[in-house]
C-alpha cells in the first residue's frame, strides 16, 4: 500500500528569474489526509506494529496536528484501530475542528488531556499508564518521530534526487524528516532545514539521529514561533500560490519557501545551484489556522 502511493510523486520546476533552479517534489499530492512526510514517517511504524501482532496504534498531537490526521487515515487504510491523545482538556466540550473531525471520521478515538498531562507524553510512567488504559496499542510519539520514522523518511529521496540536485530543502518541526533526508543524502549535497519553531534545540535533536555534517537548520523564518504568522508571510503565501500554482500552508511550507526565496535574493547559493524543495504537505490544516 505505502509503496504504491510513494511511486506517484511529481516534480515541478519553478519558473524563476534567478541564477539557481528550484524543483519542488510534491509530496503534498500523495494524499489529502496522509500528506507528504507523514506518510513516510508512518510507514515503518505500521509495518512494525503488524510485525508485533498489534492492530491498534496510539499517538499524540495538538488540535491542528497533521500527524494526527495522517495517523487516523493510515489506521483506517490498514484496518487498525487508533487512539489520539489530544492536547487541551477544554476541547472536549467544543465542536471538533476540521482536523479532529476528519480524524474521528476515520475511526480515531479522541482522548483529550490537560496540558500538564500532555507534557508527560514521553515519560515512562505516563506511557505505562496509557498502556494499561489502552492495552496492546503500538505507541507512536508526538509528530511521529522515532527511528522507524527516520528509516521511512530516507525513502523520500530517490537515486536521481541524489544525482540531480546540490541542495535539498525542507520544513522542520521535530526534525525527523530532515534527519531521514540527511541520512539518505549524497556527500556533495547540503540539506537545509527551515524551522517552524523558534530555538536551537533542533540542532541537538537532529544530532541524535545522524552523525553526518552536511546540513543546516535556520529558525530565522519561523515568524516568531510555531503556528505564528505575519502579514508578510500570508502575503508571500498568496503571491507564491498565484504565481506557481502550488498550494502552501502557513505553519510549515510557506515559512520554508519565504526563507528560501530570501536566501536566493541574498545570493546565499552559488550560481547554478540546483535546489530540490521537499513539499511536505500539511494542506489538511490550511484553512484552520
Ligand atoms: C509535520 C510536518 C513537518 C515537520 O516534520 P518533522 O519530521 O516533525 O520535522 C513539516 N511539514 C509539514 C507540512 C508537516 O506536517
Amino acid at each position: 500500500m505505502f509503496d504504491q502511493i510513494a511511486q506517484s510523486v511529481a516534480y515541478q520546476k519553478l519558473n524563476l528569474d534567478a541564477a539557481v533552479s528550484i524543483t519542488v517534489k510534491r509530496l503534498d499530492q500523495i494524499h489529502p489526509q496522509i500528506s507528504g512526510n507523514k506518510f513516510f514517517k508512518l510507514k515503518y511504524n505500521f509495518l512494525e506494529a503488524q510485525k508485533q501482532g498489534l492492530n491498534k496504534v496510539l499517538t499524540f498531537g495538538g488540535a491542528y496536528s497533521n500527524h494526527i490526521a495522517a495517523t487516523a487515515y493510515a489506521a483506517h487504510l490498514f484496518g487498525f484501530k487508533s487512539v489520539g491523545i489530544i492536547r487541551g482538556e477544554e476541547l472536549a466540550a467544543k465542536p471538533l475542528n476540521s482536523t479532529l473531525a476528519t480524524a474521528q471520521q476515520f475511526g480515531m478515538q479522541l482522548h483529550f488531556v490537560s496540558r500538564e498531562q500532555y507534557r508527560q507524553k514521553d515519560q515512562p510512567e505516563y506511557l505505562a499508564a496509557l498502556n494499561q488504559q489502552f492495552p496492546k496499542h503500538f505507541i507512536i510519539p508526538e509528530g511521529g518521530t522515532n527511528p522507524l520514522a527516520i528509516q521511512g523518511c530516507k525513502e523520500t529521496l530517490t537515486a536521481e534526487d541524489l544525482q540531480n540536485y546540490d541542495v535539498i530543502c525542507c520544513a522542520v518541526g521535530t526534525g525527523g524528516t530532515i534527519s531521514g533526508l540527511i541520512e539518505a543524502s549524497a556527500e556533495h549535497q547540503t540539506i537545509l532545514g527551515f524551522s517552524a519553531l523558534k530555538g536551537d534545540f533542533l540542532q541537538h535533536d537532529v544530532k541524535q539521529w545522524t552523525t553526518k555534517k552536511n546540513w543546516k537548520i535556520t529558525d530565522a523564518y519561523c515568524c516568531g514561533g510555531y503556528a505564528k504568522t505575519t502579514p508578510e508571510l500570508l502575503q508571500f503565501m498568496q503571491s507564491f500560490e498565484a504565481e506557481h500554482n502550488i498550494p502552501l500552508e502557513q505553519v510549515y511550507t510557506a515559512k520554508m519557501m519565504i526563507g528560501l526565496f530570501d536566501l536566493i535574493e541574498q545570493n546565499y547559493f552559488p550560481s547554478g545551484s540546483r535546489i530540490l524543495v521537499i513539499h511536505t504537505g500539511g494542506l489538511q490544516g490550511r484553512h484552520t489556522g
